[in-house]
């Protein structure tokens, strides 16, 4: 215990939580296969950052996180990875069955960059993804969306509705959720899109307290990137 608390201090990690894992250095250490690792080299990535050092195992344990680090971070793929091994983990990954993994982000621009992300370590094992978002066109959405059937969805809290409503898609069986920028999404208003979405997931096992915490749902990542804080967010860290 000694010795991590030295490893987090060097890393400048501060964790709060019951029995929190240790942090890994390195992406030879946090059990991933061949393939992922083959792709983690492509995309140039040598070293996990500080925040994938401690946040990917966590995840990878099944923890809810909430993960605070500054823009550049490489938070993307903090929630990436992981997400990718739970979905594999997953026993029947039927095809046109509503996505597994959930990313929800506030704005479009940050939705097309996690998908971009998602696209590049999804090849690893041939999982689709799909983007939705507000500023293009609802019906070819539409179609992608229901067409495609992908894994892993992104989208803005709108839009994820939109698609829902018009039954291109549902979140029954999403286990992994995570909301990008979270306190950007209060910022911009989005909490009562953001609390129609959660309501939405995995409603057989749900038991919601309040909605940033989500008991037996098994994923809760949110990964925050601003250093203001949001009225919102506070609230519901000091309640959990
Ligand atoms: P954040 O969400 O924390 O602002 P991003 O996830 O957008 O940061 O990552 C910023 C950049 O760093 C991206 O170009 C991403 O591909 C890159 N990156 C992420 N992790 C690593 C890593 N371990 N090694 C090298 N580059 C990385
Ligand atoms: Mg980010």
């Amino acid at each position: 215990p000694a010795q991590v608390n030295e490893v987090r201090r060097t890393l400048d990690l501060r964790v709060s939580g019951a029995a929190v894992t240790k942090p890994c250095i390195s992406f030879a250490h946090f059990g991933f296969d061949e393939q992922l690792l083959d792709i983690i080299v492509k995309a140039g990535y040598t070293e996990p950052t500080g925040i994938q050092k401690q946040a990917v195992p966590c995840a990878l344990e099944g923890r809810d996180i909430i993960g605070i680090a500054k823009t550049g971070s490489g938070k993307t793929a903090a929630f990436l990875l992981p997400m990718l091994v739970h979905i594999m983990d997953q026993e029947e990954l039927d095809r046109n069955e509503g996505p597994i993994g959930l990313v929800l982000a506030p704005t479009r621009e940050l939705a097309q960059q996690i998908y971009t992300e998602a696209k590049k370590f999804a090849k690893a094992y041939g999982l689709k993804v799909a983007a939705v978002y507000g500023g293009a066109s609802k019906m070819d959405q539409f179609k992608d969306l229901r067409g495609m059937g992908p894994e892993i969805l992104v989208g803005t809290p709108g839009r994820l509705i939109d698609m829902v409503k018009m039954k291109a898609t549902n979140f029954r069986r999403v286990s992994y959720l995570v909301l990008d920028e979270a306190d950007r999404m209060f910022d911009l208003g989005f909490e009562p899109q953001v609390r129609s979405i959660c309501e939405n997931i995995r409603p057989d096992r749900q038991r919601l307290s309040t909605y940033l915490i989500f008991p037996g749902m098994g994923y809760l990542t949110i990964l925050r990137v601003h250093t203001h804080h949001s009225a919102a967010l506070q609230r519901d860290v000091r309640e959990e």
